[in-house]
């Protein structure tokens, strides 16, 4: 399955897309990750967003798509895929438009105040990605993680004035895309304001997939 997870900063995507990626056996691609691995490794890439990243804003669109151009032309991509976190603009999503056919977009529900809640205490894993809460999931021992012992930080775009602006690039830039994939008859709305289980339940639904 070709998919995209759309939603605002603290929706859930990340965590989502890494249990319906394995559940579906395809591969979660994240722009995210890729960009704060590029950063933490200060490869040319990095040196390029990480200023951006930082303060939340946007890496443009030219750079951003001939990334996810490359990434899903790799075999592992070729039966499916779970975008995470692209596209994020309407430029963005023409040019994916133009070199891939999609099965759905899942477009994760949820109001600013639980958003604002869950990004102030998300906590991630230096070496594998994973995602935490201090207070709704947190790791078994503080500041490490579960999966496999790697220590756990506080993104810097987590920071509350970074939280603020994302918040307001995603209202300006991204929401519009969620007519854009309706129009296109491919939206799927889940909830995604409750538990991580319900949530994947609701994916699970929409996706027509049973449990
Ligand atoms: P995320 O982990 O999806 O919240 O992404 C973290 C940051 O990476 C964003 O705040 C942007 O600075 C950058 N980023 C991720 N995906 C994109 C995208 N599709 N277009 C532009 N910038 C992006």
């Amino acid at each position: 399955m070709k998919l995209i997870f759309l939603g605002p900063p603290g929706a859930g995507k990340g965590t989502l897309a890494g249990l319906v990626a394995k559940e579906l056996g395809i591969p979660q691609i994240s722009t995210g990750d890729i960009f704060r691995d590029a950063i933490k490794r200060e490869t040319e890439l990095g040196m390029q967003v990480k200023a951006i990243v930082g303060r939340g804003d946007l890496v443009p669109d030219e750079l951003t798509v001939s990334l996810v151009r490359e990434r899903l032309a790799r075999p592992d991509a070729v039966k499916g895929f779970i975008l995470d976190g692209f596209p994020r603009t309407i430029p963005q999503a023409e040019a994916l438009e133009g070199f891939q056919k999609l099965d759905a977009v899942v477009n994760f529900v949820i109001s600013d105040d639980i958003v604002v809640l869950r990004l102030t205490g998300r906590e991630v894993c230096r070496a594998c990605g994973a995602i935490y809460h201090v207070r709704n999931m947190p790791s078994k021992v503080k500041g490490v993680c579960d999966r496999c012992g790697g220590q756990t930080y506080t993104r810097d775009d987590d920071k509350l004035a970074s939280i603020t602006n994302r918040l307001e690039v995603y209202k300006k830039q991204t929401e519009p895309l969620i007519d854009f994939y309706r129009e296109r008859g491919l939206l799927r709305d889940v909830d995604s304001s409750t538990t991580p289980e319900d949530t994947l339940e609701g994916v699970r639904a929409v996706l027509g997939r049973k449990g």
